[in-house]
């Protein structure tokens, strides 16, 4: 069971060897319930550095992944990489090394709480709903900023009926 786990290591043999390097690129799948959405995560890669000690080995760990997130602000998908590592030490007294657990939370804490296409994102606008960055629909939206344009608002202008609410 544990030993045919490519995140499981047999302590003796990284020993016996004076060390380890290997790649893996882990099933996404493995990360799924860490995110709100199981899509979120596209591709996963982990370098593992497995260096022995006196009495100790120490694992230095690269986690990289692929993510499909939203943007915080106009809400258009966007992909984006990150990239972050992790040192762990293992006691002698083991007889298995398991990176799983601490992969684990190191993808985890991958994603980013907000996220923005761009930092020139103009997000959606707050009168129609539409994206500003890929159109100017030309709504009034300036109206909350300042007290002088509502005292000049003029309030005869005819309605256009149909097109406030529609999304
Ligand atoms: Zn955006
Ligand atoms: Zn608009």
């Amino acid at each position: 069971m544990q030993e045919n786990d490519p995140l499981v290591f047999k302590y003796a043999d990284i020993r016996d060897q004076g060390g380890l390097n290997v790649k893996l690129a882990p099933a996404p799948a493995a990360y799924a319930d860490a995110f709100d959405s199981p899509e979120t995560l596209r591709k996963v890669k982990v370098e593992l550095d497995f260096s022995v000690g006196g009495d100790s080995i120490l694992l230095e760990g690269r986690v990289y992944a692929e993510m499909e997130l939203f943007c915080s602000r106009c809400g258009d998908p966007l992909a984006r990489a990150f990239e972050d590592s992790f040192d762990e030490v293992y006691p002698d007294s083991l007889e298995y090394i398991d990176t799983r657990e601490v992969i684990r939370e190191t993808v985890a804490l991958l994603a980013p709480i907000k996220v923005l296409c761009s930092q020139a994102c103009k997000g959606r606008c707050l009168v129609c709903g539409g994206n500003r960055n890929h159109k100017a629909c030309g709504c009034q939206t300036q109206w909350a900023g300042s007290f002088e344009a509502l005292k000049n608002l003029k309030l005869d202008k005819p309605d256009k009926p149909g097109k406030k609410n529609s999304k």
